[in-house]
């Protein structure tokens, strides 16, 4: 089948919040099977190096709080910590459309990011949308390792239909194994029946193998083997926190990444520009000093340390301290 050429991306990856491009191409159709069960293929080989927490936003059945846990013991290896439930922050409730903000949920997860965590998975039987799309079965990001995923257009009884428990949970795992492979650094893939493949409807979703192509698999299962408290998964989450201004926690998180890796310039950076952003001029000029007795040859550092040049560095200037291209700026970034 056809699909139409300009329906809205429904599971997505916020690539620095991109607006990702619906396609029109041929659509294999899978039929659902009567009872679910996680694919061979995709059972992990080894353990995570961190655990993987489950945040049910609001009730969900227990039926669905399994099977999360369960594709994060035996799709990624990991521990699973599932969380009592959570109320998702009022401000992410949109009372005019009666959806949830999808963006504003994942701001609200990366700030109560466990540091210990590997990555967060939040489930919700809301409606959800995102920007530029009326509404999204999933939502997460390629580097901020939250994501989140709602049931409410993924059940049957939304179309009016009777209930059908095995394709629903089909769904949530296929919904659950996409926005993890986001988080694990996995973009859209156009690989033969990927299941990061984009999808724009529900008859995408259902069409997808449930399977990731060896890229996919590849990257995930290299991402998972980061250790939660290793230096650069710090530095991951300290850009996270940049963006979402949480200066005080991202300080923290970005000096926890510079001892770990004391050599590394583009931590020093970034911790300099968390440091700006928090008012302590002497703390940043030192990181930046240092990010460029480290690398002469990184361009950040000595333009930030010119910024500080110019005397007391307004906060309007302080914003505009240039965090490392694998770092995080104080907007919008650019997906991989
Ligand atoms: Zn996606
Ligand atoms: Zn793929």
């Amino acid at each position: 089948m056809i699909r139409r050429a300009f329906a809205w991306t429904a599971l997505c990856g916020a690539a620095g919040y991109a607006v990702l491009r619906a396609q029109a191409r041929e659509q294999r159709t899978v039929p659902s099977p009567e009872t679910f069960t996680i694919p061979q293929e995709m059972r992990a080989s080894g353990p995570a190096a961190g655990p993987i927490d489950v945040v049910p936003l609001g009730g969900l059945r227990q039926a669905e709080l399994d099977l999360a846990c369960q594709v994060v013991t035996e799709v990624y290896g990991a521990r699973c910590r599932l969380h009592e439930p959570v109320v998702p922050p009022p401000a992410a409730w949109v009372r005019p459309r009666a959806q949830l903000d999808a963006d504003a949920l994942l701001g609200f997860l990366v700030d109560h990011f466990p540091e210990d965590s590997s990555r967060l998975i939040a489930i919700t039987d809301q409606d959800m949308f995102a920007a530029g799309r009326p509404y999204v079965f999933g939502y997460g990001h390629l580097r901020d390792r939250v994501a989140v995923v709602s049931m409410h257009r993924m059940e049957e009884r939304y179309y009016g239909r009777r209930p059908r428990a095995p394709l629903e949970m089909t769904r949530l795992y296929k919904a659950l194994v996409h926005e993890l492979g986001h988080t694990a650094g996995n973009p859209h893939c156009s690989a033969p029946g990927c299941v990061m493949r984009e999808v724009a409807d529900l008859s995408v979703l259902d069409g997808l193998t449930g399977l990731y192509c060896p890229e996919c698999m590849r990257r995930t299962r290299c991402e998972l083997r980061v250790a939660p408290l290793a230096p650069e998964a710090q530095f991951s989450l300290g850009g996270a926190l940049l963006r979402r201004r949480s200066f005080d926690r991202a300080v923290m998180v970005l000096a926890r990444a510079a001892n770990g890796d004391p050599r590394n310039a583009i931590y020093q950076n970034d911790l300099g520009v968390a440091l700006l952003r928090r008012g302590d001029r002497r703390g940043a000029l030192a990181a930046f000093q240092r990010a460029r007795r480290l690398r002469p040859d990184l361009p950040q550092p000595g333009y930030n340390l010119r910024l500080l040049e110019r005397g007391i560095v307004a906060p309007w200037e302080a914003e505009t301290a240039e965090t490392t291209a694998t770092g995080s700026g104080p907007g919008p970034s650019s997906g991989r």
